[in-house]
């Protein structure tokens, strides 16, 4: 991927330096020995998990997995929130080749900002396949032994200790990676630079710009894409047009996988819409009866009055596949009945989309 990288820059005719880059002034970088001058200068300098604190630590496991802060790095590997799925397929990989995994939330639920069908369901499909799942749970202290780990937690029944051989960390915050210079010191959330989302991503500074990470959440490879090419385009006076963050989608990368975009249940009930739900279980669908993968659902919410798409969840096999066809519907509006005359190919896991359209307004054929 990197080289195909350098290959674009090259056709694209971009210079590309290597090296730490320095803000000196508005319109002055330095790299190196050298200083590069600029019209405008976009900052896309990404942000990494905080430090690991000396004497705390916090994620637990046989191989134990948790969010918080705390030292013990030969026993600790940190990683960001939006990587729980990450995590989580690293203790799969681990519970299937027959490792005891308990994974350690500090949240009631394991997927906090899903929809609670959605966390619950894997919750449950993990416990089934042996995880010990400890939520509203918190890692106090983690220490290296000379067998491992130890790791001491409290939770809602008291405090234990667990002796993993490994444990893996998963902090909350972030912050971005080198003081950059005065000129683009965060103004905003600490260790971000604070932009003007609305207008191009412009910093405090008018000629100094910020995407992607380093100016806040969501933390996602996508968002810095998009993000990039509205701040670019504004720069160069092509378009005005913005990021729609009503319509982001999320996918966690487990076992079955899990993907969403808009509002959860909770939140749409929250935000005061009437709601109608349909939902299709992959027990009914053909295509993943056939590839043994019947795990999981699609759940979707619309706004009773106008039945227009809120908020879309996917447990399941494909569901970080399925997830671009709810944002596409999302952002074009649509309509549950527009999502079930909307033709879908037989047999698909995709199938179940509509099918739970058309449950959602009484008119599912399959369940
Ligand atoms: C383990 C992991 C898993 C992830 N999984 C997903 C996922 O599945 N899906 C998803 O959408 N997102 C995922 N993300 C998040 C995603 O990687 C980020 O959202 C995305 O890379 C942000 O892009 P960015 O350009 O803002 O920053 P980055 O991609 O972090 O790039 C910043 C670059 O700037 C460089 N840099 C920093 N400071 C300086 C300086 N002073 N001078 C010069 N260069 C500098 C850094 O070395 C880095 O190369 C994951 C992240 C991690 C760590």
């Amino acid at each position: 991927m990197n080289r195909g990288i350098e290959s674009l820059f090259r056709k694209y005719k971009v210079n590309a330096r290597i090296g730490t880059a320095k803000i000196l002034d508005a319109h002055t970088v330095r790299v190196g020995d050298d200083k590069i001058t600029a019209g405008s200068i976009l900052i896309a300098t990404g942000v990494r998990p905080p430090r690991l604190a000396r004497g705390r630590v916090r994620r637990q496991g046989h191989h134990h997995l948790q969010g918080g802060h705390g030292p013990a790095r030969a026993a600790a590997h940190d990683a960001d929130r939006r990587r729980r799925g990450h995590r989580l397929r690293i203790r799969l990989l681990l519970q299937r080749i027959g490792t005891k995994v308990t994974l350690v939330e500090l949240q009631d639920k394991i997927l906090p900002i899903e929809d609670e069908e959605v966390s619950d369901a894997l919750e449950k499909s993990l416990t089934k396949r042996g995880v010990t799942i400890l939520t509203k749970s918190k890692t106090t202290h983690v220490e290296k032994t000379p067998s491992g780990v130890r790791v001491e937690v409290e939770t809602p029944a008291g405090k234990q200790a667990i002796e993993p051989k490994l444990c893996s960390w998963l902090s909350g915050s972030r912050q971005h990676r080198e003081p950059l210079g005065r000129e683009a010191a965060d103004r905003g959330r600490p260790g971000h630079v604070k932009t003007d989302r609305a207008n191009g991503y412009v910093t405090a500074v008018p000629s100094i710009y910020a995407i992607g990470d380093v100016n806040g959440p969501p933390w996602l490879a996508h968002v810095a894409h998009h993000e990039a090419i509205c701040c670019v385009e504004r720069i160069c006076g092509k378009s005005q047009r913005t990021v729609d963050y009503d319509n982001v989608p999320g996918c966690t990368y487990t076992d079955p996988g899990v993907a969403s975009v808009g509002l959860t249940e909770k939140a749409a009930r929250a935000a005061g819409h009437e709601l109608r739900i349909g939902r299709f279980p992959f027990l009914a669908s053909g295509r993943a009866q056939a590839a043994d993968e019947t795990e999981g659902f699609v759940k979707l919410i619309f706004d009773a009055r106008h039945g227009e798409l809120l908020g879309a969840h996917i447990l399941g096999a494909a569901a970080t596949e399925m997830i671009a066809e709810l944002v596409m519907a999302k952002k074009l509006e649509a309509t549950e009945e527009e999502i079930l005359h909307a033709m879908h190919p037989h047999p698909t896991f995709s199938e179940a989309v509509m099918e739970a359209a058309g449950q959602a307004v009484g008119e599912s054929i399959h369940i």
